[in-house]
């Protein structure tokens, strides 16, 4: 096979990166691992910043989200039992944030990218990469027994942190700065509508919750548990009993629980690989970053990759120009920097951390009595929260 811009991985970054090309008359083709009914069953994030929205309206897959999708003005956050509200549309001049769940936008992106015929394999296996120090690297992987190869122009990684286009970079090259948190989410999803019109963020005794949804009749709740906890240890009471003793009462009070549909522990961790270009490599999304899910920033960091790569590869093929693909490592990672920063200040700010003195809890509460009383700091948490300019 030949194509202009070979995809390694059909998540979100994938799907988006290969449908805003499609559309500039950039031919692509995506290498994904899984099957499509396995991408579509991973429940993530849920929460979109404008920029996203702008750029999956772009894609021609935002008139789902559109109809569908809630749109939130503030959020709360709880602490000594006390709900206080974070205004974003009135602390950022207008900005709001949009609810919609990474399950629905893959599947948007799937039916978008399927109208257009793109050209997408599921179930390639052993995807390797190969002469990328050449004008023409290739990509080898293995689907039905048989083995395939694509050439192409340049090759982008959106394969997650647990893919191979990272590690295709050598190490003297590659750097990586890592912090891996004592503590994961265990999070359920049932069919219940959500406690609250707007997320509810708590900072408990007994730890961190996070009162979250994905419409109005389906509620994503999250509890702090320990890193090494199992799934399996939380039965459904277990999770409601945990989740309403963190809450408080007027929420504890009116919460409908019901049977989980899903449920996973997802482990904390922020990470970035620097750069995020080698030769005619690219990494995008969580292949190159990865942020706690505290400051909802996760898919929307692989959105905002997305954008900087788009513009440069479509510079490139309409003008010849190199710049954008020449700044494309420098430019995203000054933005994922500060989204890095946000989550794991959000983190901080909110979780029980099991080596924290008693000093360290008072400046933690400090820290949210000064932000609840000061409207420069909760401003602040607006404007990173609602997301930072492209
Ligand atoms: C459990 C969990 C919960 C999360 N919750 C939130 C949240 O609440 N809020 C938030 O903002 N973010 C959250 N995130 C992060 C968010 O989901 C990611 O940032 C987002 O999915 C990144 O998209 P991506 O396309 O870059 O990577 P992924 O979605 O990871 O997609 C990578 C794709 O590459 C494929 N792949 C991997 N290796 C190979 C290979 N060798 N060959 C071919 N294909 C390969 C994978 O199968 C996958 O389909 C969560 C992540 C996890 C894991």
């Amino acid at each position: 096979m030949r194509t202009q811009v070979a995809i390694i991985g059909a998540g979100p970054s994938g799907l988006l990166l290969s449908q805003l090309l499609h559309l500039n008359g950039i031919d692509t083709v995506v290498l994904e691992r899984r099957t499509a009914d396995y991408v579509l069953g991973r429940i993530r994030a849920g929460v979109l910043e404008q920029g996203m929205v702008e750029l999956l309206r772009e894609a021609g897959a935002g008139d789902r989200m559109d109809r569908e999708a809630l749109i939130h003005d503030g959020t709360d956050i709880c602490f000594n039992g006390t709900r206080h509200r974070i205004d974003f549309k009135g602390l950022t001049g207008g900005k709001v944030v949009t609810v919609y769940g990474q399950t629905e936008v893959t599947r948007d992106l799937m039916e978008a990218r399927a109208a257009m015929d793109g050209q997408l394999v599921y179930e390639a296996a052993d995807v390797a990469i190969h002469e990328l120090d050449t004008d023409r690297p290739r990509l080898r992987y293995r689907k039905d027994g048989a083995e395939h190869e694509v050439r192409c122009d340049y090759v982008v990684g959106c394969d997650g942190f647990h893919g191979i286009s990272r590690r295709t970079i050598p190490d003297t090259v590659l750097r990586t700065y890592e912090r891996v948190y004592p503590f994961g989410w265990m999070g359920l999803l049932s069919a219940t509508p959500p406690v609250s019109e707007e997320l509810i963020y708590v900072n408990h005794d007994r730890g961190f919750a996070l009162c979250s949804m994905r419409s109005a009749s389906r509620s994503r709740y999250y509890v702090q548990c320990p890193a090494d906890d199992k799934v399996d240890d939380w039965s459904d009471d277990r999770f409601w009993a945990e989740l309403i003793a963190r809450l408080p009462p007027d929420a504890a009070e009116t919460i409908v629980t019901g049977a989980s549909l899903e449920k996973t522990i997802a482990p904390l961790r922020s990470f970035v690989a620097e750069p995020m270009r080698y030769q005619r490599l690219f990494l995008a999304g969580d292949s190159a970053h990865i942020v706690p899910p505290t400051g909802a920033k996760g898919l929307n960091l692989a959105a905002s990759d997305i954008h900087y790569l788009s513009r440069a590869l479509i510079d490139f093929y309409k003008s010849g120009s190199t710049e954008g693909i020449d700044t494309y490592s420098d430019t995203c990672l000054a933005r994922v920097w500060k989204a890095e920063r946000f989550s794991w200040w959000m983190t901080m700010l909110l979780h029980r951390f099991p080596e924290a003195s008693d000093f360290d809890r008072k400046i933690q509460n400090a820290e949210l009595e000064y932000l609840m009383s000061s409207e420069v700091a909760m401003a602040s948490l607006a404007e990173n929260y609602v997301g930072l300019p492209y």
